[in-house]
């Protein structure tokens, strides 16, 4: 009897729910729609807010760059103030720790204060019978770009987003030659990313302790700086202010 009682309360609630469903009436359906439609604005409200957070997390992740506005502006090319460096951009070959080529052609491009103490620096290495060797000079923002596409490694390459002391044409890649272009035994190759590439790294012999001190000594001496992991690379102290660039040399 129970039973029956609620199966009839349950048929006359299901008969109510569907028919309260079936039959809507005009003002019902004129809220619905208005909500739908309250609904649709807000939709597109939270949509465009994100779309503005987004734009300005991708404004804030965007590096300060000021880039150089001239195309050439303050840049020289180290081959046409001096004959006596000997020029091996490895980034002009495949022979590099990308294995590509990402230079058109070897070219030596630095800011012309940079020059002036590469040159200075280089004047007195030859007194001891040396001389410098470049390896990489200034580098184009967009080729730090496609090295970083390449190799996404910071411990590598630099994040473009904050770019390399390379593109602002005050960093170099350098190492000692001797007078007649022989090589001079630094350790490790150019661009050996292990502990035997640190300035600190002592387990090695006295000669190539004495040759990297040398460059260090003489560099630092003509107001470039070394960085920690990397016994080739010297950044020109007074050339972090210069603009990052982009400017392409030309190829004959
Ligand atoms: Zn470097």
């Amino acid at each position: 009897m129970v039973i029956r009682k609620l199966m009839g309360l349950l048929f006359l609630m299901i008969f109510f729910s569907c028919s309260e469903a079936k039959v809507i009436p005009d003002s019902n359906v004129a809220a619905l729609l208005e909500r739908s439609k309250a609904l649709q604005l807000r939709g597109e409200k939270v949509t465009k807010s994100l779309t503005e957070k987004r734009d300005s997390i991708e404004a804030l992740s965007t590096p300060k760059i000021s880039w150089n506005s001239s195309k050439e502006e303050g840049f020289v090319n180290i081959q046409n103030l001096s004959d006596d460096f000997v020029l091996d951009m490895r980034y002009a070959t495949s022979d590099n720790f990308l294995k590509e080529k990402v230079y058109s052609c070897a070219k030596c491009y630095v800011r012309k204060e940079v020059a002036k103490s590469l040159i200075a620096a280089n004047k007195e290495f030859m007194k001891l019978g040396y001389k410098i060797k470049l390896f990489d000079c200034y580098r184009p923002y967009s080729v730090q770009k496609k090295m970083w596409k390449i190799f996404p490694n910071p411990g590598y390459v630099a994040d473009p987003k904050g770019g390399s002391i390379h593109n602002k044409g005050a960093a170099v890649d350098i190492t000692l030659v001797k007078l007649d272009g022989s090589k001079v035994d630094m350790g490790t190759k150019f661009d050996h990313f292990g502990k035997e590439a640190h300035h600190a790294y002592a387990a090695l012999p006295k000669e190539v302790i004495q040759h990297r001190k040398l460059l260090r000594k003489t560099m630092e001496k003509n107001g470039f700086q070394t960085i920690r992991t990397e016994w080739w690379h010297y950044n020109f102290q007074a050339g972090r202010t210069f603009k990052i660039s982009d400017f392409r040399w030309e190829c004959e």
